[in-house]
């Protein structure tokens, strides 16, 4: 394994001291590092994606999956996030935890905040996603209030406003977690809660 001196700081400990774990070509965008930090131990690219690129390669992410992916597995997986979505909502009834507005990261086809709908009818829900077609469809098939944005891009307006934060599936996807959890902390309202469920792959 090679150390290196890092071109930027590590995220999160900003040490400048790692193990260069591979090369990243990034949808031939951007090349970078995978570096692993000596002190904190996190794994990230170095230098950092810039946002242009990272929404470019959201977008090429999201149109992969469009073609890929057939449209009665799209359906299925719908059908699959819905049921998930009511499993979330009763563990939370079970712990006397009844969200009013909830904040998700990363919506995919937003039937996972249906299901939760479905156990909390008059919740308020907003979404945040990079990709425009993600917000399109989520506005017209469900109603939800939209933000484009990348998590870790956020800017947060209105401080300590919902009082359930979702991100499945997108933690791992994020190049900034830090700046990402601090934007969780600061968006959640006093006593609410954050749902990051990483997928590790
Ligand atoms: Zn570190």
């Amino acid at each position: 394994m090679q150390k290196i001196h890092r071109e930027e700081p590590c995220r999160i400990c900003q040490s400048r001291e790692g193990t260069l774990l591979a090369l990243i070509d990034y949808w031939n965008l951007q090349t970078s590092n995978l570096v692993k930090c000596d002190s904190c131990r996190l794994s990230q690219l170095d230098p950092m994606l810039s946002i242009e690129n990272q929404e470019v390669g959201c977008e090429a992410y999201f149109y992969k999956e469009q073609i890929e992916i057939s449209p009665k597995e799209q359906k299925r997986n719908m059908i699959r996030n819905f049921r998930r979505g009511v499993v979330f909502g009763y563990s939370l009834k079970l712990k006397n935890i009844c969200p009013q507005n909830i904040l998700e990261f990363g919506p995919g086809s937003g039937y996972f905040l249906e299901g939760i709908k479905f156990v909390f009818p008059t919740v308020k829900i907003t979404v945040v996603d990079v990709v425009q077609a993600v917000l399109d469809f989520n506005k017209h098939e469900h109603g939800y209030n939209t933000i484009k944005s990348l998590a870790d891009d956020f800017k947060v307006e209105t401080e300590g406003v919902y009082d359930l934060i979702i991100a499945r599936d997108i933690i791992e996807h994020v190049s900034d977690v830090g700046r990402m959890i601090v934007n969780v902390k600061k968006l959640l309202c006093v006593g609410g809660f954050s749902f990051p469920n990483p997928k590790w792959t």
